[in-house]
């Protein structure tokens, strides 16, 4: 009897990995792996274990979701440990839902296996705390990246209004078009932003600036890449460490 566990990776720092992904990592007969999941989990492999790449890249997806559904379900059919390992938490922007779906129907047993996500460990890496008492009462994990349809956006932009901190995901390439909608629903133009570029990895960097400036502050950063908008992004002077 096969099954599938649908499993995250942690953001970058393979220390952010649970114990109970690297349980099913050393069990799987076959790893079936995005760009986003640090490489180095895969050396945990039992010898013999096959690693499939469906690398998937923000935007550009180097496979279409229906043939990594389709990758993942024919893996079951010829394994019996199946790890589909994706970055962060599978279920946050990272479609574990849609795969899941597709082996329901097809009556393959899975199990999801949460991750870290980078929507919080990666501000928090940086000194930047989602949430902080007596500055902010929630926070929104918001996709950046929307359909190519321009003249519908399907991020509700009044709801934000009252938003304390905003992190969006996907969004480095839309980073101008997110701070002009910001300033458009009232947000002041001093309102502080970081972008974070390969949190949790040695090569994180980091940029805080003001809705204004950050765009031009910020335009030789590379993906993976989260925005995060709110005072919070002030703590990180006393919180970076
Ligand atoms: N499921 C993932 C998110 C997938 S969407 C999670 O829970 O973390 C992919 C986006 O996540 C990227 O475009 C980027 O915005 C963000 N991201 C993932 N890893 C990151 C990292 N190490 N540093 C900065 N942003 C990261």
């Amino acid at each position: 009897m096969s099954k599938v566990y649908l499993t995250g990776a942690g953001p970058g720092d393979i220390e952010l990995l649970t114990l109970k992904a690297l349980r099913v990592v050393q069990e799987a007969d076959v790893i079936i792996y995005d760009r986003l999941a640090n490489p180095d989990i895969l050396k945990e492999a039992k010898e013999g274990c096959e690693f499939i790449y469906v690398g998937k890249e923000d935007s550009r997806h180097t496979l279409p979701q229906e043939e990594i559904n389709e990758v993942i379900y024919q893996s079951s059919l010829k394994y019996e440990n199946v790890v589909r390992l994706k970055g962060g938490d599978p279920l946050v922007f990272g479609r574990g839902g849609e795969e899941g779906i597709y082996l329901h129907e097809r009556g393959v047993s899975f199990e999801f296996i949460p991750g870290i996500s980078s929507a919080i460990a990666v501000p928090e890496y940086a000194g930047i705390p989602v949430t902080h008492r007596g500055i902010t009462v929630s926070f929104r994990v918001v996709t950046g990246h929307e359909s190519k349809n321009k003249d519908h956006s399907q991020i509700p932009w009044e709801n934000y209004k009252s938003d304390d901190t905003i992190v969006f995901l996907m969004g480095l390439h839309r980073l101008g078009y997110i701070c002009k909608k910001l300033i458009g629903i009232g947000k002041s133009k001093d309102h502080p932003v970081a972008v974070i570029s390969r949190g949790t990895t040695p090569d994180e960097k980091v940029v805080v600036g003001t809705l204004a400036d950050i765009v031009e502050k910020s335009k030789d950063l590379e993906a993976p890449a989260l925005i995060v908008v709110g005072e919070v992004v002030t703590l990180r002077e006393r919180l970076k460490g």
